[in-house]
């Protein structure tokens, strides 16, 4: 691979709580950071960038997402403020239940594309809709798609046990018993998991969540994830505790607790309904949360307690989540939206706002932590080469050019980024990718979305 230089860069932000560095260089060579300084040489072949006006950042981590709801963007006929839960339940199903192993395969496509086109470097997608008619090469599929995107990718194999007639919410055609799902993700662990330095590949145990499982998945859940060294995910704290405490006498943060289903190796997705009590509880395990602000807007849901996390220590990282409860797979929207749902409810807090740095920090160093990388997140010699960057040389950013770090979270970048890299190659630069076609890859989409949905039904 050959080297790329990025020179007399405007701003470079290493890492949040470094100081920002003025008129330097980047090189990256091997999927590597390589060396940050002043007047660095440039390796023979080196691809030189012109850092003129460019603030470079670390590339965001996206934590939690369902690249497959992709499919099911933009429909008022799916809006949650129309329906109960359970009606909105009633009418995504049976689309999701049509879903075919194409539809995977191309809604990642697109939810990846809009990721890196928004500075998003590495992703972790929470896959928990298996239709038996789709076949057994779904998670196969997302890493295709992600090697023709070049985005470094975490599958999260979920999976759902519990049938309708017990309590749950999935349809039967979507579930699976515990057996197969803890073989499959033991397979999707031996055929992608690369646990190494720079991977490119990382695969995680991810049941979908404890209301729509039997406890025995979650317990060979987390006996999997011991034996094969990887994260355990799920979704705790969206509402469904109250359930959860009926059926189990506890709320979900002690029942998966109780479970083992807790610890650094753990991170959970949304927390909204989480006590004082459960989130000290949560920071004593050193278990992570994702936390996606975009469906409390949409779905009206508490507000996330970050202040109190910050203050306990909790390790805390953004996601997008899916489109049927945020419509744009935008990460860089979300450290914005983050902050500003946190300002809207500070007066209600015991604990201070955290400052905007810390929202690009969750999307950043944070993320990495949640999926126990120590190579992504930060802009350090040895680390993984991926960024993104912004010309600020336009008018949108006047009078903000003082203070790179707070910019992301406290501004928002309304537009896509100028550059994106993953393992030291340009993805996404100047307004275009520059491997792939991209009116090919949006015209084959649409051709598999519309066997399963024509843009008129009606629900
Ligand atoms: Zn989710």
């Amino acid at each position: 691979m050959s080297a790329t230089l990025i020179r007399n860069c405007e701003a470079i932000v290493t890492a949040t709580a470094d100081p920002v560095l003025r008129g330097q260089d980047i090189l990256c060579e091997g999927g590597a950071i390589r060396a940050i300084g002043a007047g660095l040489p440039a390796p023979d072949g080196a691809d030189i960038i012109n850092g003129a006006g460019l603030f470079v950042y670390p590339g965001l981590v996206n934590t939690h997402h369902h690249f497959f709801q992709c499919f099911v963007r933009n429909r008022a006929d799916l809006d949650w403020t129309r329906y109960s839960v359970i009606e909105w339940l009633d009418r995504i199903y049976p689309i999701f239940s049509r879903l075919t192993e194409d539809c995977f395969y191309h809604a990642s496509v697109v939810a990846m594309a809009e990721l890196i086109k928004h500075g998003c470097t590495t992703a972790f997608d929470h896959q928990y809709c298996f239709p038996r008619h789709a076949g057994s090469r779904i998670i196969d599929r997302q890493f295709e798609a992600a090697e023709l995107m070049g985005l470094r990718f975490h599958a999260g194999r979920g999976g759902n046990t519990l049938p309708q007639s017990e309590g749950s919410t999935i349809p039967d055609e979507m579930l699976e018993t515990t057996d197969v799902f803890i073989a499959d993700c033991a397979r999707a662990i031996d055929a992608f998991h690369d646990p190494t330095p720079l991977s490119m590949r990382q695969v995680a145990v991810a049941p979908c969540q404890p209301v729509n499982c039997y406890r025995g998945t979650f317990v060979e859940s987390v006996a999997l994830a011991r034996d094969k060294g990887v994260i355990l995910h799920s979704h705790v704290g969206e509402g469904e505790s109250p359930v959860i405490e009926q059926v189990h006498g506890m709320r979900t943060v002690a029942y998966c607790e109780e479970l083992g289903f807790a610890g650094p190796n753990t991170f959970y997705a949304h927390g909204w309904e989480l006590t004082r009590e459960e989130l000290t509880r949560m920071a004593a395990t050193g278990t992570g949360l994702s936390h996606c602000p975009e469906p409390v807007y949409l779905v009206g849901a508490e507000i996330t307690d970050i202040p109190a996390m910050e203050a306990l220590g909790i390790r805390v990282g953004l996601g997008c989540d899916g489109a049927a409860s945020n419509d744009n797979s935008n990460l860089m929207h979300a450290v914005h939206s983050s902050y500003m749902l946190q300002c809207l409810a500070a007066s209600r807090r015991q604990d201070p706002v955290p400052t905007p740095s810390h929202f690009l920090s969750y999307a950043t160093e944070g993320g990495a932590a949640l999926l126990g990388r120590s190579d992504i997140g930060a802009l350090r010699p040895g680390m993984a080469a991926d960024l993104f960057a912004i010309d600020t040389r336009k008018l949108d950013y006047v009078g903000t050019r003082h203070d790179p770090v707070s910019l992301i979270a406290k501004v928002g970048i309304g537009t896509t980024v100028d550059l994106t890299m993953v393992n030291g190659r340009v993805l996404w630069r100047d307004g275009a990718f520059p491997h792939l076609d991209e009116a090919a890859l949006m015209a084959a989409a649409e051709a598999t979305l519309h066997t399963i949905l024509s843009p008129t039904e009606e629900l």
